[in-house]
C-alpha cells in the first residue's frame, strides 16, 4: 500500500519522457514504472493526457523585496510558488553590513512558518566583516553560495547597504575558493559595470529622454557594462581559483564574453538566465518592468536560446522581486524588480511548448535537476527517482490560463505578463502533500523545510 499514486501521465525527467505511473510513500518518490495500476494506494491521482514532472527549484528568489516583512513576503511567496509549479526556492539573504547572522535567523523562521515549499539560502556579502565569516557561517549554517552584487556602489547603494568594492570582491573568492573543495561553495555575482550608467542616465535625463518605456532602462544600462564585469570576474575567478556562477546574462555580448573566457579560467565557472530574458522585448513593456540587468530587445534572444542549448547557460530562474506600482513613480526613480515567482516556469514552458524551444526533459534540466545539482540538493531535489523528495507537479499542456495581476498570490499589484496565456500546473505537490490543485491552494503554513547544503 502506497500513500499516493498518480496514474496514467507521461513522466518527464531530465532522464526522458515515459509513459508511466508514480507512487508516493512517506513524502517520497517509492517508484516509478508502467504498471503500478494494480497497487493499493490511500489517493489516486488521475493524470490521463497530463505531464507529470518533477517540482520547479526557483534558485532566485527576492520574496521580501523590496521593503516587506519577512512574514509577508515568505506567506505570499509561498502561495505563489505553489500556484506557479515551484516547490523549492533559494533566496537571497540580506543583511545589514555587520554580519553574516543578524537577520538569517528571523528570514528562516519566517519561511519555515509561512512558507508551502522548501527553501534555502544565498548570503549577499558587502564588508570585510562578512568575508571573515564565511568559513564558520557555511559550517555551521549549511548556507555554500555568496553573493557579490556588483553594481552597488555609488548612488545605487540603499541604506542600511553598504556599497561593495573590488578588495571585497577579490577576497570573498579566496574565501570561497579554500572552502570550496570540501563545502563546494560558490560566488554568486550580478555582473554589471555600473559606474558608466550613473553618466549615461543623468545625460538621457537631462536631454529629456522618454520615460514610460522599459527600454530607456535598457539604454541606460548598455549590453557591453555586462560584458565588461564578466570579462573581469573570470580574470578574478582564474587568479582566486573561486567557482563564480553568473546569476543574470541577458545579452549577446554578455554570452560571448563568457564562452570566449570559459575554457581559459581554472576555476569552475557557470551562468544562469532569467526566464524573462529570453522571452521579453523591452520596447513592448513599461517602466513597470524595470529590473536589473534591464529587460533586452528581441535581438538578443538568438544568442541566449544558443547559450541555454549549449549549457553554457546551466539553468533558468525568475529574479521574483515583488515591487508593486507604488515602488514605481518613474522610469529613473522606479525601485528594480518584478514579481515572477508564479509566472517564470509557466512562461518557460509555455515557450518550450509552443516554439519548440526547448524539448521537455530539457526543460525539466534547466528548472529542475541543472539547479538542484549546482546547489547541492542533488539527491534530495531535481527528480523522480526512488527516495526523492515527492515535489512532483501535474501539468496539462492543452489548457492555457490567462495572467491577471488580480489573480496571481504574490504581493505585488501588477505582473508584466499581463493578458499572455500560459500552461500552469494543475497540481503541485510537495514532500507528498497536495499543497496546490485546480486553482486552489492547498496547503497548510509551518510545513517548509530548509534545506542544508550540501544536502548528503
Ligand atoms: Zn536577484
Amino acid at each position: 500500500m502506497v500513500d499516493t499514486l498518480i496514474e496514467g501521465g507521461e513522466v518527464v525527467t531530465a532522464q526522458g519522457r515515459s509513459d508511466a505511473d508514480v507512487a508516493v510513500t512517506d513524502g517520497v518518490i517509492d517508484r516509478v514504472g508502467s504498471e503500478l495500476g494494480d497497487i493499493a494506494a490511500e489517493e489516486r491521482i488521475d493524470a490521463t493526457g497530463r505531464l507529470v514532472m518533477p517540482g520547479a527549484i526557483d534558485p532566485h528568489v527576492h520574496v521580501e523585496w523590496p521593503d516587506w516583512d519577512y512574514d509577508v513576503g515568505a506567506r505570499h511567496g509561498g502561495r505563489a510558488a505553489v500556484a506557479g509549479g515551484v516547490t523549492s526556492v533559494i533566496n537571497f539573504l540580506i543583511g545589514p553590513p555587520g554580519e553574516l547572522r543578524s537577520n538569517y535567523e528571523a528570514f528562516r523562521a519566517a519561511m519555515e512558518e509561512h512558507f508551502l515549499g522548501d527553501f534555502s539560502f544565498h548570503a549577499a556579502v558587502f564588508t570585510m566583516e562578512q568575508v571573515r565569516q564565511v568559513p564558520a557561517f557555511v559550517e555551521e549554517e549549511g548556507i555554500t553560495s555568496f553573493k557579490l552584487f556588483l553594481p552597488y556602489r555609488g548612488e545605487e547603494v540603499v541604506e542600511p547597504l553598504v556599497g561593495i568594492d573590488d578588495g571585497i570582491v577579490y577576497e570573498l573568492l579566496e574565501e570561497v575558493a579554500a572552502i570550496d573543495d570540501e563545502y563546494g561553495a560558490k560566488a554568486l555575482v550580478h555582473p554589471e559595470n555600473v559606474e558608466p550608467s550613473f553618466e549615461i542616465k543623468d545625460e538621457m535625463r537631462n536631454a529629456g529622454a522618454e520615460g514610460d518605456s522599459v527600454n530607456t532602462w535598457n539604454e541606460v544600462r548598455p549590453d557591453f557594462l555586462e560584458a565588461d564585469a564578466i570579462n573581469r570576474l573570470m580574470l578574478f575567478a582564474d587568479e582566486t581559483g573561486a567557482p563564480v556562477h553568473f546569476v543574470h546574462m541577458s545579452s549577446e555580448k554578455g554570452m560571448r564574453a563568457f564562452q570566449r573566457n570559459q575554457s581559459r579560467t581554472r576555476a569552475e565557472v557557470t551562468a544562469e538566465i532569467q526566464v524573462q530574458h529570453l522571452t521579453e522585448d523591452a520596447r513592448e513593456h513599461g517602466m513597470l518592468a524595470k529590473m536589473n540587468p534591464p529587460f533586452r530587445t528581441s535581438a538578443e534572444h538568438d544568442a541566449l536560446w544558443e547559450g541555454l542549448r549549449r549549457d553554457d547557460l546551466a539553468f533558468v530562474s525568475s529574479d521574483h522581486a515583488p515591487c508593486t506600482t507604488e515602488h514605481k513613480d518613474n522610469i529613473w526613480d522606479a525601485t528594480v524588480g518584478i514579481p515572477n515567482l508564479q509566472t517564470w516556469f509557466p512562461l518557460f514552458v509555455t515557450t518550450a511548448l509552443d516554439d519548440g524551444a526547448m524539448s521537455l526533459p530539457r526543460v525539466v534540466e534547466k528548472t529542475s535537476y541543472a539547479p538542484a545539482e549546482h546547489y547541492g540538493l542533488t539527491p534530495r531535489k531535481g527528480g523522480l527517482w526512488p527516495g526523492a523528495d515527492a515535489d512532483v507537479i501535474v501539468v496539462d499542456p492543452e489548457e492555457r490560463t490567462e495572467v491577471r495581476a488580480t489573480e496571481t498570490l504574490d504581493q505585488s499589484d501588477f505582473t508584466p505578463f499581463e493578458g499572455r496565456e500560459f500552461v500552469f500546473p494543475e497540481v503541485t505537490m510537495s514532500r507528498g502533500d497536495v499543497v496546490y490543485a485546480n486553482g486552489e491552494v492547498l496547503g497548510e503554513e509551518g510545513r517548509a523545510e530548509f534545506l542544508s547544503r550540501p544536502n548528503p
